[in-house]
C-alpha cells in the first residue's frame, strides 16, 4: 500500500499547511523524503486553496487574490537525487477528494487576470462541475457531460540559485516594456502572500522576497497545464538540486487544450499517487532542456469531432505574420459562434471550450503570412447532434440557465 506522505485539511488555510509552498525557491525545505522506487501518494488543494466555492456566485471569483496561488504539495526530496539527473514519475492514479466531488471552470475579470477570450468576457464567471465518478455535468451549462482526464496542472522540481535568477531576470526585463499593462505581461516575486512552506526567520524572508511565482511554465516544467499528462503518465524531469524537490497541484479533473478560460480546468482538490525513480546523469545523456512525458494508456475515446480552422488575422482584420496565438483564438472564437447557434450563451460555450477534451493542433506555420490553428471539439460529448445539415442548427437550449456572473465593483 502507497502511504499518504502529505495530507492536507480543505477546512484548514493551506498557509497553516507546512507541507504546502506557493512559490519556487531552491531553500524551500524538502516536506518529506522518499527512496527511489518508492511509490506514495499526496494529497493536495485546489490551486486556489480554497478561494472558489461551490455556489451560484461568481463574486470569488472576481474578488481571488492571484498572488496566493499556486498551493503546491511538497517539494519531495528523493535520496540520491543531483543536479543533471533526471526524476522519472510514474503518475499511478489521480483522483477527487470524497469530501470535494466537484470543481470549478470560470474566467478572471479583465482587471484581475484575464483570460484568452478577456477583450470578449471581460467580466468574471462561473461553472460549477459535479463529478459522477469518471464522468462529469454541471448545473450552469446543460446539454454536455464528458469522461474525465485527470492530470496535474502543474508539477516540478525545484530550481537551483542560477535558474532562479535567470527566470527574475528575464520575466522583468518583459515587465518593464509595459509596465502598466492589465493583465500584467508577467508576474514579479511578491513576499507577502508567499508561502514558503518550513523555511524560517531570516532565510525565509530573503526566499520570499525572490521565490519564483508559480504562474508560468518553465524549464522544470511547473504550469505546464498539459492535459495530456494524465494519470497513467510518466514524466522525466530536469533535476536542479540535490533530492530534486519534487511538486505537485493544481489538479485538473478536465481541460480543453490551451486551458483558455485560465479559472481555471475543471479544477479540484485531490490526491495523486506516484513512483519515483532516477536516471543518473539523464540530462545530458538525452540532451534534455525541458521535461519529457509518455502519454497514459487510458483516456476518453472520443473519436468524432467537429473541427473548428482559425488564422492569424484578428477579430479587427489585421493581418498578423505566423501568430498562432491569434490563429488559436479564431478557431476559438468560431467555435463559441457556431455553439450559439445551439442556444448556448458566448459564455457556456467559452467554459465548454476550456473544460471538455477539446483538442488544439498547430496545423501550419510556414504558409506566410498565416498560421493556421485547428480546434477539435469531440461531438459526443452532446446530448443533441451539433453536426451541420442543410435543415440548420435546431436551437435545444432556451437560454434559462447561465453562468453567474460578477460586475467589477
Ligand atoms: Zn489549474
Amino acid at each position: 500500500m502507497a502511504d499518504t506522505l502529505i495530507k492536507v485539511d480543505l477546512k484548514q488555510s493551506p498557509y497553516e499547511n507546512a507541507q504546502v509552498h506557493n512559490r519556487w525557491h531552491p531553500d524551500i525545505p524538502m516536506a518529506v523524503w522518499v527512496e527511489p522506487g518508492d511509490e506514495f501518494k499526496l494529497e493536495t488543494y485546489d490551486w486556489t486553496g480554497g478561494a472558489i466555492q461551490n455556489n451560484d456566485s461568481a463574486e470569488d471569483v472576481r474578488d481571488v487574490d492571484l498572488s496566493t496561488v499556486h498551493f503546491l504539495s511538497g517539494p519531495v526530496g528523493v535520496r540520491g537525487a543531483e543536479p543533471g539527473d533526471l526524476l522519472v514519475v510514474d503518475l499511478l492514479d489521480i483522483g477527487a477528494r470524497d469530501d470535494s466531488l466537484w470543481g470549478f471552470n470560470g474566467f478572471f475579470s479583465k482587471k484581475n487576470g484575464g483570460g484568452f477570450l478577456t477583450e470578449h468576457y471581460p467580466l468574471a464567471q462561473k461553472s460549477i462541475w459535479d463529478f459522477h465518478g469518471m464522468f462529469t455535468s454541471s448545473r450552469h451549462i446543460p446539454g454536455v457531460n464528458f469522461a474525465g482526464l485527470i492530470h496535474p496542472g502543474l508539477i516540478g522540481c525545484l530550481p537551483d540559485a542560477k535558474m532562479l535568477e535567470a527566470w527574475n531576470t528575464r520575466e522583468a526585463e518583459l515587465i518593464a516594456t509595459d509596465p502598466q499593462r492589465v493583465p500584467g505581461l508577467a508576474n514579479p516575486p511578491h513576499a507577502a502572500t508567499a508561502h514558503m512552506g518550513q523555511l524560517q526567520g531570516e532565510l525565509r524572508e530573503r526566499a520570499a522576497a525572490e521565490g519564483a511565482r508559480t504562474v508560468p511554465p518553465r524549464e522544470h516544467g511547473g504550469n505546464c497545464d498539459i492535459k495530456d499528462l494524465s494519470r497513467g503518465s510518466r514524466v522525466y524531469f530536469p533535476v536542479y538540486v540535490n533530492g530534486a524537490g519534487l511538486s505537485v497541484g493544481d489538479l485538473h479533473f478536465s481541460q480543453g487544450d490551451g486551458e483558455i478560460t485560465f479559472c481555471g480546468a475543471i479544477e479540484m482538490a485531490g490526491w495523486v499517487h506516484m513512483k519515483v525513480q532516477l536516471i543518473k546523469g539523464g540530462m545530458t545523456k538525452y540532451g534534455i532542456k525541458n521535461p519529457i512525458f509518455k502519454p497514459s494508456p487510458i483516456v476518453p475515446n472520443y473519436k468524432d469531432y467537429l473541427i473548428f480552422e482559425g488564422i492569424s488575422v484578428d477579430e479587427s482584420g489585421k493581418q498578423h505574420y505566423l501568430d498562432v496565438t491569434v490563429a488559436y483564438r479564431q478557431a476559438c472564437l468560431n467555435a463559441i459562434e457556431y455553439l450559439k447557434k445551439f442556444g448556448y450563451s458566448g459564455a457556456q460555450a467559452y467554459s465548454i471550450l476550456g473544460t471538455a477534451p477539446v483538442q488544439g493542433h498547430i496545423s501550419g506555420v510556414v504558409d506566410v503570412p498565416n498560421a493556421c490553428a485547428t480546434l477539435w471539439l469531440p461531438t459526443e460529448i452532446f446530448d443533441f447532434d451539433i453536426n451541420p445539415n442543410a435543415a440548420g442548427p435546431v436551437k435545444m437550449l432556451d437560454g434559462s440557465i447561465d453562468m453567474p456572473v460578477a460586475p467589477d465593483k
